[in-house]
């Protein structure tokens, strides 16, 4: 944070939020729209938090009819279509298949439930629920044979909830909000009714102090930690933490269906086709006290999680199955419900104003509802808000950048993107159509055949799109590009992985962490790259074969150091990105 960002950020916002998970980027979306100034900071990585760590429904939540929270199921119910229709790319409509069994509640109460779930609102687009027979349709193949007969298949939507996140900041930025991830608030103060939040780089170790006339705290599950950074500050509501763990098998079936399984304990468990070639299984739901950031599918828990789809399917799943697990902790607003998977997963705000302006945190909530959330957040702001337009909801019309699509047209998209850029493999197009929907010509430009798109990394990932995420995404590392913009991390070897971290850790060798100095060391170090198209990274074989004797991208010491040299990088040499992001880059330094 030098001169050039101190000049940016010397004013008083009229929102700052801290957390870039979907609740904050969601605020800061809505905001940013409503002619508000605003201000974000993450301390990691876009969506790194519980964000998108999700089962990636985008659904009513057909058990909570159970816990009687029919408000939270209406409301998300009528989100599920709003989404679907502002992303149609990264959303799209999934047929759940709940088999019936005598542990079950009897079918009539279960038909009537789910009568209920598409009528209670919301259900335009989406198909109805059908009673099925297991024995002869094909979604009853993968099921253990004659023990499950009779089930019904009922509609909901799946979501990539990091691309999400990202997408809905990216909107938010492109209606002039400040958006800075790498960027740990440290401590909130209010003084004379401005709020003075000091940030630091977390790269640098650089501090600001940014002012805004209202404060969102949407730190998730490190909520009560940024009110206890805060002095004066009154933290009423408490937050349950509850954990839930994934795994990922190769594909366990042909057919394009879920299913929900409930097991013996009462707590359900999907099965969903993911990625093409996977299948994902979760989750489980116990109490969670420790580190939220060192959160981690337990032995136990993968364990669990096999044996409970293994009641139901023909071929069990074993641990050995495993490809990949990931967990994370849902922020649930504690209110004292005795089971965590029975605790309230409906959003619930605290609204303090210590001094007079106002600090709004956010417990709880779920991907499917965080538009309404944002707006709801407004509208609890709106009196201490100067914009005009402060009162208007308007971001379940407009699409999130790439889906101004109709919800039906990403298999045309696929197509078109065949048939302007013919050197594409349908599985490419198809994956940068869903990731990136109509902005998906914006990473491919001009390209006449895959080597105009750079160096291959594997998998389909180019050195066109690491930039395009670099430059319009806030990408840093590898590990931002292969686990959050894509899930290519399922797909790339450990040494292609490794080729893309040392594209990014090593690139330009030898930068100093040190933000002013980096830029002149670049210059004085490489003048010819100055204006060549690739700063972002020339020594790769060394790097690699340095890279390639470490595997766990996470644990490696010195990440945000690479990542930090990865923007001097792309800042010095001005590699194609859009004048507006370099900008940005060059302000950090
Ligand atoms: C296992 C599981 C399954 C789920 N499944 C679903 C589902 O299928 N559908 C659904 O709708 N919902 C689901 N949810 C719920 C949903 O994921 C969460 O409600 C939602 O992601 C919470 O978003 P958030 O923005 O509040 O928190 P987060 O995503 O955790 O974001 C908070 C952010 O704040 C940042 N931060 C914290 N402190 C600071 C600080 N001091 N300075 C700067 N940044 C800070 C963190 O780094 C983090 O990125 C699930 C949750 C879990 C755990």
């Amino acid at each position: 944070m030098g001169e050039r960002r101190e000049t940016s950020l010397d004013r008083i916002f009229d929102l700052a939020i801290i957390g870039g998970g979907v609740n904050g980027c969601g605020i800061a979306r809505d905001a940013a729209g409503r002619g508000n100034s605003v201000f974000l900071c993450e301390m990691n990585d876009l969506a790194s938090g519980t964000s998108s760590w999700s089962t990636k429904l985008v659904h009513g939540g057909l058990r909570y009819l159970e816990y009687y929270e029919f408000r939270l199921v209406r409301e998300a119910l009528i989100e599920r279509e709003i989404l679907w229709q502002i992303a149609p790319h990264i959303i799209r409509p999934l047929r759940f298949v709940l088999p019936h069994h005598n542990g079950l509640r009897p079918a009539w109460l279960l038909r009537l439930g789910l009568f209920l779930y598409d009528h209670i609102g919301g259900r335009n687009l989406l198909p109805p629920t059908r009673s099925v027979d297991l024995s002869r349709d094909e979604v009853g193949k993968p099921l253990i044979a004659n023990r499950y007969v009779k089930g019904f298949e009922y509609s909901d939507c799946f979501v990539d909830d990091a691309r999400l996140v990202v997408l809905t900041a990216r909107d938010a930025a492109d209606r002039g909000a400040e958006i800075h991830t790498r960027a740990r608030a440290v401590e909130i103060r209010q003084v004379d009714g401005i709020w003075h939040v000091t940030v630091e780089d977390t790269l640098s170790g650089v501090r600001k102090t940014i002012n805004a006339r209202a404060l969102v705290n949407a730190g998730g599950p490190w909520v009560e930690d940024v009110l206890a950074s805060g002095a004066g500050v009154n933290a009423r509501a408490k937050v349950r933490l509850v954990q839930g763990s994934h795994i990922v098998v190769r594909k366990l079936y042909a057919h394009d269906r879920a299913y929900m399984f409930q097991n013996s304990d009462g707590r359900i468990v999907f099965v969903i086709p993911y990625q093409d070639d996977f299948t994902l299984i979760g989750t489980t739901d116990r109490d969670y006290d420790g580190d939220p950031a060192k959160v981690k599918a337990s032995a136990e828990e993968i364990k669990y999680l096999c044996d409970s789809v293994s009641e139901y399917l023909t071929n069990p799943v074993t641990p050995e199955d495993v490809v990949w697990t990931y967990s994370g902790v849902r922020p649930l607003y504690d209110d004292g419900a005795s089971e965590a998977k029975a605790a309230t997963r409906d959003y619930v705000f605290e609204l303090d104003t210590p001094g007079g302006a106002p600090l709004l945190s956010i417990y709880g909530g779920k991907i499917t509802t965080y538009r309404r959330l944002a707006e709801e957040a407004l509208e609890r702001l709106s009196p201490y808000l100067r914009s005009a337009k402060a009162r208007e909801g308007w971001t379940g019309k407009s699409p999130l950048p790439g889906g101004d699509m109709d919800v039906s047209a990403v298999s045309a998209l696929t197509a078109e993107l065949i048939r302007n850029y013919p050197f594409l493999s349908t599985a490419h197009a198809s994956r940068l159509a869903h990731a990136y929907g109509t902005r998906a010509t914006k990473l491919l430009g001009n390209a006449k055949s895959l080597v105009d798109l750079g160096q291959a990394f594997g998998a389909t990932l180019t050195e066109s799109e690491v930039r395009y995420l670099m430059a319009n995404e806030w990408a840093c590392t590898a590990e931002d590009v292969v686990w959050r913009r894509s899930k290519l991390g399922l797909r790339l070897s450990a040494v292609e992985t490794a080729a893309l971290d040392a594209r990014t850790r090593h690139a330009n060798g030898g930068w100093h962490p040190d933000h002013p100095r980096c830029l002149a060391d670049a210059r004085a170090r490489h003048p010819e790259r100055a204006v060549g198209p690739d700063a972002v990274g020339q020594d790769l074989d060394h790097a690699v074969a340095r890279r390639s004797r470490q595997t766990d991208i996470r644990a490696r010491p010195g990440r945000r150091q690479g990542c930090h040299r990865l923007r001097c990088a792309a800042a010095f040499g001005g590699d194609g990105l859009p004048a507006v992001h370099q900008l940005s880059l060059l302000d950090r330094l």
